[in-house]
This record gives structure tokens, C-alpha cells and sequence, in this order.
């Protein structure tokens, strides 16, 4: 007999008919004899329609007070899917976060599991019943409501696998696994049978959406095997495996982009010991994080720029206090850029070819795309271009990589 935790994100779960799709597979695993505990998100486009009541009444609403919204989206559907698998004959109940104890640090929006305590879950599954917890949501240590960011579910998920010592942690989405990239965007992409832990981080923290980055993090951290698959139709799914060489030996296993990134330049700074920390030091203290950072050197006049890029969403704000900085440092000009994206290539494959970045430059190059700002590591590649420019550069990109070929092994 198996433990399980299965997590069914918002197109999942998106209407009656896809809850008692959902209560029917649940169902069959437990019928198998397996024990589950099935994690969910809200129904499609739910999160978006309460962020947008509550912008309706402030620009900016609290932390505190949109958590308390948002997380009504799951438990909705967690009584839903009770009452479906229910109707089914199978025994099953719903929890929130709170209920089942997913304690969280208190940073509203975007808060981080700190302990879940599992004895309720358990005493559940003993005695037969399948629990449906919901996603995305936990309790602070003031026993206030808290979420944990967008797609959050998935990180539940695995927390709660973690926590259970499952033996597997099912993704299932609207997508049958994990592809060299986003299939909406390159429709020749290819479903990968397994990638690395490592590449499947590197993918979701560079902007692959199928997995929250934190769920990630959480299967390395307490080693959780992870499957992403579809909910729609049967099939194996993407393993995400810890062992680095039972991976195809491709060079590039995916592609990973982002949209939702913004630059900014200071023009003119002086080219002295310090300066880099007075322009990010306020950035960080407006808990912006900044991702890329290059800074020129300097001509003869020992001045130099400096550009870095955040996340769209804090664009506005960063602006603003580069803006001051600016003011105080003497520099030239500030000049921000909203549209621009990022796109990375990512593969274990790339310690130990050489000649990668050549490709990835000269390809986009026949395309006429300008590379505005580039950064390495040791498995991956990322670039920044401006926005319009993402689509063709990701579908250049994944035919000069032959990512839509098996790798010839
Ligand atoms: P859910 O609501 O089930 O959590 P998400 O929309 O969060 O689903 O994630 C699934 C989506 O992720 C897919 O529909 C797909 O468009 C997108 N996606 C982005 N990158 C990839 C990738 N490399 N492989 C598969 N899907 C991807
Ligand atoms: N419902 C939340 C969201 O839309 C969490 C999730 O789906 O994982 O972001
Ligand atoms: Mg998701």
C-alpha cells in the first residue's frame, strides 16, 4: 500500500465536471488500496477574479485582508471535491490550511511553510477516508490567514508529502508533464520523460510556471519524488529525478521565460568603491528583489552605468527610488524599460559541452534580435531581449537546440 498526494490545479477543477473527473481518478487509487490525500487549487481564474474585487476598492489592498479573500477560492473547492468523491462512495474530507495546521511564517501573499503537523491527516487515512486539503493557504503563528503566492498549491502539495513521507507527489495539471518548454508558445516542444531536480529548479525559478519554484526547493530539500501529469488523459507523466544520469544526454534539456521583467539604468555614476551598494542597498531595502546586474566599465571620464532588472510588478516603485539615488549620486540620467523579457536555456548537459552560448547568440542574431543583457551559470544560459521579441526567440532558439528531436544518446 502506497501514500500519495495528488495536487489538481485550477483547470482541473474548473467546473462541476472536471471535480468529478477528478473525484473518479481519486477514487481509483484508493480502490487500489493506496492511501490519498489530494491537494487542490481554486477553480480557474477564481484567484484572478478576487484580486480584481479587491482592486476595485484599493490600488494596493493589505496583505493581510487579500489573504483572507483569497484563500475562500480552495476551500470552495475542497468541499466540492469532498462532496463529489463522497457521491462516488468514497469516503473522503476537506481541511483548510489552518485545520491541518500548515503553519506559515507572516509574510502575507507570499508565505513560507514552516511546519505542518500531519497527526490529523493520518488519523484520516487510517480510518479510510481520503483528505482533501486546501492548497495554496496556511496559519501563522497569530492564527491569521496566510497564502503562499501564485501557484502555491503546488508547493502545498509537497510540503504535505514531505511531511506525510509520501511515496510520490503527483502533479496533475492541464499539461501531461514537464516539456523543453512552454507549449503554448512553441507547439513543437517535447514532453521529457524525466529532467533533473536541478534542471526542473533552474526552469521554475527562471519562469517556467508549471511548477511554483518552491515546490521545488521542498522535494530537494526533503528528497519527495515529484511527477507532474496530466489530469486530463492517462499517461507517465515527467518524473523529476535525483539522479543526474538517468537523464537523456542532451546538452539543452529546456527553455525557460519570463515576461514578468523590467530594467533599469543609471547613466553617469561614479566609478568608485561603494556605489554599487548605494544604488541596491535602498532597492533592497524596499524588499525589491533584483535578479540581473551589470555594471560597465569605466570610460576615461571614470564614469560608469549600471543597469539591473526586477520584477515588472515592482518596476514603478524601483524607478522611483532609483530616481532619488540618482539625485544623491550625481548621475547623468535614469532610463527604465518595462517590456523586455528573459529567456534561458537550461541543461545539466552544458558542464560538459562547450560552444552553447556561441549558439544560443549567433541564433538569435539571424533572427535580428538584440541581446540586451546576458547571464551565466554553471547549467544555464539566460538573455535579455525586448518582449516582442520572446516568442520568435524562444521557438529560434528550441530548432537551433533540435529540442523537438529525441537526443541521439
Ligand atoms: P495549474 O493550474 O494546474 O497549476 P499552471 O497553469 O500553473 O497549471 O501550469 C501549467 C502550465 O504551465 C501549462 O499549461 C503550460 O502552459 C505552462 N508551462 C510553462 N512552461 C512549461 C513547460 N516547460 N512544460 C510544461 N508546461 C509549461
Ligand atoms: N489559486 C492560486 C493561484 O491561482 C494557487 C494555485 O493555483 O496554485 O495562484
Ligand atoms: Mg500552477
Amino acid at each position: 500500500m502506497a501514500l500519495i498526494v495528488q495536487k489538481y490545479g485550477g483547470t482541473s477543477v474548473g467546473t462541476i465536471e472536471r471535480i468529478m473527473a477528478v473525484a473518479e481518478r481519486v477514487k481509483r487509487w484508493r480502490d487500489q488500496g493506496d492511501h490519498v490525500v489530494v491537494v487542490v487549487s481554486a477553480m480557474s481564474g477564481e484567484t484572478d477574479r478576487l484580486i480584481g474585487l479587491a482592486r476595485q476598492l484599493q490600488e494596493r489592498p493589505e496583505p493581510r485582508e487579500l489573504d483572507v479573500l483569497l484563500s475562500t477560492g480552495e476551500q470552495v473547492t475542497i468541499a466540492l471535491l469532498s462532496m463529489a468523491l463522497q457521491a462516488h462512495g468514497c469516503p473522503a474530507r476537506s481541511y483548510t490550511g489552518a485545520q491541518v495546521h500548515i503553519l506559515t511564517d507572516s509574510a502575507h501573499n507570499k508565505a513560507r511553510i514552516r511546519d505542518i503537523d500531519a497527526a490529523r491527516v493520518r488519523a484520516d487515512l487510517d480510518a479510510g477516508r481520503v483528505v482533501v486539503v486546501a492548497g495554496f493557504q496556511g496559519i501563522d503563528e497569530h492564527g491569521d490567514i496566510t497564502t503562499l503566492g501564485r501557484g502555491g498549491s503546488d508547493t502545498s502539495a509537497v510540503a504535505i508529502a514531505a511531511a506525510l513521507k509520501a511515496d510520490e507527489c503527483q502533479i496533475y495539471t492541464d499539461v501531461d508533464g514537464v516539456y523543453t518548454t512552454d507549449p503554448r508558445v512553441e507547439p513543437k516542444a517535447r514532453k521529457l520523460d524525466r529532467i533533473t531536480f536541478e534542471e526542473m529548479l533552474e526552469m521554475a525559478s527562471l519562469g517556467s510556471k508549471v511548477l511554483q519554484i518552491r515546490s521545488v526547493e521542498f522535494a530537494g530539500k526533503y528528497r519527495v519524488p515529484l511527477r507532474v501529469l496530466s489530469s486530463f488523459e492517462e499517461g507517465e507523466g515527467t518524473l523529476i529525478t535525483f539522479e543526474e544520469n538517468a537523464v537523456e544526454d542532451a546538452q539543452i534539456s529546456g527553455i525557460a521565460f519570463s515576461r514578468d521583467e523590467a530594467k533599469l539604468t543609471v547613466l553617469g555614476v561614479p566609478d568608485q568603491p561603494g556605489v554599487a551598494y548605494q544604488i541596491l542597498g535602498p532597492i533592497a531595502d524596499a524588499n525589491i528583489e533584483v535578479d540581473m546586474i551589470i555594471q560597465n566599465v569605466a570610460a576615461q571620464e571614470a564614469a560608469t552605468d549600471f543597469t539591473f532588472t526586477v520584477h515588472r510588478n515592482d518596476y514603478a516603485r524601483a524607478l522611483e527610488i532609483l530616481k532619488a539615488t540618482a539625485d544623491n549620486l550625481g548621475a547623468r540620467q535614469v532610463l527604465g524599460d518595462p517590456q523586455i523579457a528573459k529567456i534561458s536555456l537550461v541543461g545539466v548537459g552544458m558542464r560538459s559541452h562547450a560552444g552553447i552560448a556561441s549558439r544560443m547568440f549567433s541564433s538569435l542574431a539571424e533572427e535580428g534580435i538584440n541581446i540586451r543583457m546576458i547571464s551565466t551559470s554553471e547549467i544555464k544560459i539566460s538573455v535579455v531581449v525586448d518582449e516582442k521579441y520572446l516568442e520568435l526567440g524562444v521557438r529560434a532558439l528550441h530548432d537551433a537546440f533540435g529540442l523537438d528531436q529525441e537526443p541521439v544518446v
